[in-house]
């Protein structure tokens, strides 16, 4: 065990090896690509060499470790350290470059639901592509809809058995890393008046035909991957793409898998918001240090020092947040409430944070290719994905007061 100061407990040497590889890629890598896509305007190409040097380097396999590993390790007795090591090396990746971070190959937010609710057949077809290291490989996660965002309850993509074939119809939004991907977990419904129990979750590949073209967004950050929409035009995928089988859609198992992605993801998200948050506040530190007396006392520049403090503060405690998020998850115990709030609060703390940092850097923090306006542009998005700020304080509520579940929203 060692300790690096900034996580808040001891870590394995394991973990603290983790965190030093990414911080090499991330100073080699992740910060200058970063800056190039945004400048250029759109997300480096799915054969960069980076993506095969991390490909070809057993990148993927520690993603699939993380994001989504095997039901049982075989040694009950041994602690596991997968969500926190995760949360670690996100924030290590998001303080270099959250959209770059997000770019690197590996199964993504389409890890979860297919470790979760896929059978031991369809975990081998689809995640087992990511052990081979010839090439880079992407997995996506296809929620969203243009009329289903906070409340997914209400996704309309239809989906509609033909013999031994599905049929979905529909359109998803907002699908990160989608164009690129292998294959992508789609939600669809069966009949949307049945609400969440209609859901069924299927893996869509790439080839099958009806499956795009895919339309990426432009984004005003996170530039460093692509967002994109997609139609699903009579798309076939055989019965057996249908995610743990019809058995396994009882009730409302569908939309329990895609809500237990967001136990590890919110966290992952809030972690990586106090990443951009914390190169911010790096950013910000340093520049007044060379511009201000920080020391004087009684002198104007001490309201400087004390924003600085302040950005400390709220991401220090989001930090504790995001690890007792995931310690529970490492621990196979329920997180929804302890994901939600810190998903709210670091989202939070680093946007005002990039924004205190943007004062006070002064006239300098709004001009282009400034590292702060960069990081003020790619914060935004961190309140709005895997539930916006509003839908978490919805969640702590219920939780908190132990309100009856709303059908209304989902996230
Ligand atoms: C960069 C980026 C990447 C994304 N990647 C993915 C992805 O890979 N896969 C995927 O499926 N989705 C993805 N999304 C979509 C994301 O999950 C949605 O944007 C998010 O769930 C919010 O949905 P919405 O944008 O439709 O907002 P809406 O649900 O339309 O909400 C609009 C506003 O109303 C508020 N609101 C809604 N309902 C309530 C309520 N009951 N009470 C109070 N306030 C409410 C919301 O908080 C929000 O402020 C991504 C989004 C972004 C920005």
């Amino acid at each position: 065990m060692g300790s690096l100061g900034l996580y808040p407990f001891q870590v394995p040497e394991k973990v603290e090896r983790l965190l030093a590889t990414t911080r090499i890629l991330g100073r080699q890598y992740l910060r200058p690509l970063g800056l190039e896509a945004d400048r250029q305007g759109h997300a480096h190409p799915p054969d960069h060499p980076l993506y095969a040097m991390l490909a070809q380097a057993g990148y993927m396999e520690r993603r699939l470790a993380q994001e989504a590993p095997e039901e049982e390790d075989g040694d009950a007795g041994r602690e596991r350290w997968g969500a926190r090591s995760a949360i670690a090396a996100l924030e290590e990746a998001s303080y270099w470059d959250r959209g770059m971070a997000v770019s690197l190959p590996g199964p993504g937010l389409g890890g979860p639901p297919v470790a979760q609710l896929g059978t031991p057949e369809q975990r081998g077809r689809f995640l087992s592509i990511f052990r081979d290291r010839s090439r880079p490989r992407w997995g996506a996660f296809g929620m969203t809809e243009a009329g289903a965002g906070s409340d997914v309850a209400r996704i309309a993509t239809r989906c509609e058995r033909r013999g031994d074939r599905w049929v979905l119809r529909g359109e998803k939004t907002f699908c990160s890393n989608s164009p690129r991907a292998d294959w992508i977990v789609v939600y669809a419904t069966v009949d949307p008046a049945l609400g969440r129990a209609g859901h069924r979750a299927f893996v869509v590949p790439r080839e099958t035909p009806g499956l795009g073209p895919f339309k990426v967004e432009r984004k005003m950050g996170l530039v460093a991957y692509e967002t994109a929409s997609f139609p699903l035009a009579d798309c076939e995928v055989p019965a057996e793409n249908l995610l743990g089988g019809e058995a396994a859609y009882s009730g409302n198992a569908g939309f329990v898998s895609a809500m237990k992605t967001f136990d590890l993801s919110r966290a992952a998200i809030a972690a990586m918001a106090l990443g951009i948050g914390r190169s911010a506040l790096d950013h910000a530190s340093a520049f007044a240090a060379e511009a201000f007396d920080l020391a004087r006392p009684l002198n104007r520049h001490r309201r400087v020092a004390e924003r600085l403090a302040t950005m400390g503060r709220r991401l220090d405690a989001g930090r504790l947040l995001c690890w007792k998020a995931a310690w529970l998850v490492d621990r196979r115990m329920p997180n929804s409430l302890e994901a939600s709030m810190a998903k709210a609060w670091c989202a939070q703390a680093a946007l005002e944070t990039t924004s205190l940092a943007m004062e006070v850097l002064g006239e300098a923090g709004v001009v282009r290719d400034e590292r702060v306006e960069k990081l003020f542009r790619d914060v935004k998005a961190m309140d709005l994905v895997e539930g916006t700020g509003q839908i978490q304080r919805l969640v702590i509520a219920r939780r908190t007061l132990d309100y009856p579940r709303d059908e209304g929203v989902g996230r």
